[in-house]
């Protein structure tokens, strides 16, 4: 490894005297300043010749400089050697940095180990010294009939932070999280960060499994606490794979089972511990092959659109749909969301996915709205990702849908999650202000479940806030119960936004929200996401019903033209695949 300093190099007589002095053992440095003494002292026992003296003198001074530099480290003289200055490596703010101090040959070395084998956000052993200590481990438990564990922590909500606070806030999490980490611990311990947000712990010399599980219990409480300088209540949370050594594991079996109970952790529903067993299935890999039948899938057209009505809770007229993907896998039948959007995400495939959704659903509604009676327009609500928004031409594919279907870009609105208002960066507020200039509506999905400030609400260009439905499931009946929806529905009073309830399921908790001034609101009292053909049979059925003034028992309101509640009622949908795919939204 080269290192840069930036001290001037010494000139060549200069470096070559200094470097050939530097090799002299002291033993004869101090013979020459001897042979010097002799000689100065010469005129007292005879004559010698000039030449003789002058050297005497020089290899004299040299020597004694030399002996003194060797004696008492940093001399006057030692700092003439340039040839044998190093660059020092140090650590600010968790950063290595080089410069041109001067330190002994042994510090380096040591310090360019440390850079070998340490991480240098964290200063924690990296893989290759963490791989090293595990092998060294196993050999000696083989030997000594001790116990060998090894935790795999993963935090969970790590591309949250790094998504809505940037990645040097992302970068203090890390640092703060390797700091917990190495608290949790004993001091014989390894704690390692093996990438990204993976850490690992390694414990040696173990007499029973208990304390591993206390470790384990530890980081999971300690990474549970919020991070003070994040200004936020939003917690990391961990989630731990612990797997014990067998007699015939190596290091690679070690690190698989951990990370196989570390999966397992986060399918449960991360911020736990979980121990690993034979029978849990390898989920990295099922993932990694999650993957690639993806990418199959979306050349395919393996995936299909689902809508879900939304409606106006007062009169029940139908206000438009929301799309929702579906996967009609091969092998497993029809797939929720849930099971793919996560490993999508992460693998860079949701852009394409997402790009797909909007086209579709466009043309699809669009068609839709031809078929429908002159003058009324169904909205469509299209979610869309993190990701989509930051990391690709979101305005140019939501553009390109409206042109290419000819739907009223006043009848799209684009869904994005809380979690981009914590983005409360420039660069979303530009994104999403050139959304707006499309003509398009924007709603605020899942509210109330992120982490957001209400603050934040006034600054971005935000027409449609969605009560997240862990709100509407508290209505009717728990006291102080409607408290929250309540708020949410009269901060969007406040700001004149359009609230949408989510997740309606019981008529009492309909009539609470109508009473609450609610406006609209989607759920399985009304109807379960279903192709639209489905939702548009029933829809016509009603409505010729509703002309021939034929309602049903219970159905409260009618009008020509519009939409009636109880008319979405329809056949149960077909059940989706049950099962996992393994991890869903891992990060
Ligand atoms: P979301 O956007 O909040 O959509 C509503 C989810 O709640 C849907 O789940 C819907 O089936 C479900 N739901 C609606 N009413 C009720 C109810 O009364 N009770 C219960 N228990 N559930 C109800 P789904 O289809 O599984 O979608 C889950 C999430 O996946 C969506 O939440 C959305 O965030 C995401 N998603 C779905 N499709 C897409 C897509 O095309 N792109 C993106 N980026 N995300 C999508
Ligand atoms: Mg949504
Ligand atoms: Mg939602």
């Amino acid at each position: 490894m080269e290192l840069e300093t930036d001290q001037q190099p010494s000139s060549g007589l200069r470096r070559a005297l200094t470097t050939w002095f530097a090799r002299l053992p002291s033993w004869f440095l101090l013979l020459c300043a001897a042979f010097a003494g002799l000689v100065l002292l010469a005129p007292y026992f005879g004559s010698l010749a000039a030449v003789a003296r002058l050297l005497a003198w020089i290899v004299g001074i040299l020597a004694v400089l030399q002996f003194a530099r060797r004696a008492f480290g940093a001399s006057p003289g030692a700092t003439a050697d340039a040839g044998r200055d190093t660059p020092a490596i140090e650590t600010l703010g968790g950063r290595l940095l080089v410069s041109g101090k001067a330190i002994s040959r042994k510090d380096m070395e040591e310090q360019l180990r440390r850079l070998a084998f340490h991480d240098p956000l964290t200063l924690l052993a990296n893989r290759a010294l963490f791989r090293d200590r595990v092998e060294h481990a196993l050999a000696v438990s083989k030997r000594s009939e001790r116990g060998v564990a090894m935790l795999f922590v993963d935090l969970d909500n790590f591309k949250t932070i790094n998504d809505s606070f940037g990645h040097s806030e992302g970068d203090r999490v890390l640092s703060a999280t390797a700091q917990r980490l190495s608290k949790c611990t004993r001091s014989g311990d390894t704690v390692a960060r093996l990438g990204g947000d993976e850490f690992a712990v390694l414990l040696e010399n173990l007499a029973s499994q208990e304390p591993v599980v206390e470790v384990a219990r530890r980081i999971v409480a300690a990474l549970r606490e919020p991070f003070p300088f994040l200004n936020s209540d939003l917690c990391v949370s961990a989630s731990v794979g612990v797997a014990f050594a067998t007699r015939d594991d190596g290091v690679e079996d070690l690190l698989r089972n951990a990370d196989t109970a570390m999966y397992s952790a986060k399918a449960q529903g991360k911020a736990r511990h979980v121990v690993f067993i034979p029978e849990m299935p390898d989920v990295a890999n099922q993932r990694l092959q999650v993957e690639a039948e993806i990418a199959q899938a979306l050349t395919e057209n393996q995936f299909q659109l689902h809508y879900l009505p939304i409606v106006e809770l007062r009169s029940g007229y139908l206000l438009g749909v929301e799309a929702l993907v579906r996967w009609r896998h091969p092998k497993r039948g029809l797939v929720a969301p849930g099971e793919f959007l996560g490993i999508a995400e992460g693998s860079g495939q949701m852009i394409e996915l997402g790009r797909w959704v909007l086209r579709q659903s466009c043309a699809e509604v669009k068609a839709w709205q031809a078929r429908l009676p002159e003058g009324r327009q169904v909205r469509l609500a299209v979610n869309v990702s993190v990701g989509q928004l930051s990391d690709s031409d979101l305005v140019g594919d939501v553009s390109r849908a409206l042109e290419e279907s000819h739907l009223d870009p006043g009848c799209l609105v684009i869904e994005v999650t809380e979690s981009v208002l914590l983005r409360n960066t420039e660069s979303m507020l530009v994104k999403l202000n050139q959304l707006k200039k499309t003509g398009v509506r924007i709603a605020i999905d899942d509210f109330g479940t992120g982490y957001s400030s209400l603050a934040y609400l006034h600054r971005f260009p935000i027409d449609i806030v969605k009560i997240d439905r862990s709100f509407i499931e508290r209505l009717g009946g728990v006291e102080d119960g409607a408290e929250l929806a309540r708020a949410i529905i009269t901060l969007g009073d406040t700001l004149g936004l359009e609230v949408i309830a989510e997740g309606i399921e019981h008529e009492d908790q309909q009539r609470e929200l109508v009473e609450l001034g609610c406006v609209a609101g989607q759920g399985y009292f009304y109807a379960k996401p279903g192709p639209l053909q489905d939702l548009e049979q029933s829809v016509h059925m009603k409505l010729r019903r509703t002309m021939a003034d034929t309602l049903p028992e219970g159905a409260r309101f009618t009008a020509t033209g519009r939409f009636l509640v109880g008319s979405l009622r329809r056949s149960e949908p077909e059940p989706m695949a049950t099962g996992t795919f393994g991890p869903t939204s891992h990060k």
